[in-house]
């Protein structure tokens, strides 16, 4: 257990837990404002966060971007990105259970940390690993329920966004209804239009 974040961010930078680390060029920690109210949470580093140390960046991260400046959030002041695992899997395929066994444990940390009043789970991955086990996001995304007292939606990755046009209003609905929430039960200011 981690007294402060930066003490974790030191130690979880030379991390060589699982077998990711072989292949990464950087663990990708997070990104944001770690004292935000609102936690994002990915599957893992593509090759651009790999190669920049970045969580969603390249075309990704610019269509997260949109979705956050509809809903008037700024990445850097409003929320932290964080993923499931910190380091590339190898040729972008899905991390493997005992990769996320091994990581996750990263991830409770800054959770338990930083205290986020909400968690938006980006895609399959992280929502059934955090959400439920069976969350299918096509059927379960926007839907909020509490657990250990923070509020929880999963909708979808932004990858999954790009290749299907389709799901961008469902997904701009879920931000929406992020905004709603954050209305709800968020204790700061935001400049919500
Ligand atoms: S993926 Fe996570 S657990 Fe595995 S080496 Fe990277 S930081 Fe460590």
């Amino acid at each position: 257990m981690y007294t402060n974040w930066e003490t974790l961010k030191k130690e979880c930078m030379s991390c060589t837990r699982c077998r990711l680390c072989e292949s990464r060029t950087n663990i990708v920690f997070g990104g944001g404002n770690e004292n935000a109210e609102v936690m994002f949470i990915g599957e893992g580093p593509g090759k651009q966060e790999d190669l920049t140390g970045e969580p969603f960046v390249g075309r990704c991260g610019q269509l997260l971007d949109k979705y956050l400046s509809a809903v008037d959030l700024d990445r850097k002041t409003d929320i932290y990105i964080a993923n499931m695992v910190k380091c590339r899997p190898p040729q972008n395929r899905d991390p493997k259970q005992d990769e996320q066994d091994e990581c996750i444990k990263w991830l409770c940390e800054q959770v338990r940390i930083m205290r986020p009043k909400i968690i938006v789970c980006l895609g399959r991955i992280a929502a059934q690993r955090l959400i439920s086990p069976d969350f299918k996001v096509t059927l379960d995304h926007g839907v909020f329920e509490r657990k250990g007292g923070i509020f929880m939606m999963g909708t979808f990755h932004p990858a999954s966004l790009l290749r299907n046009q389709k799901q961008r209003p469902q997904a701009l609905e879920d931000f929406l209804k992020l905004r709603d929430k954050m209305r709800e039960v968020c204790g700061k200011n935001y400049n919500f239009s």
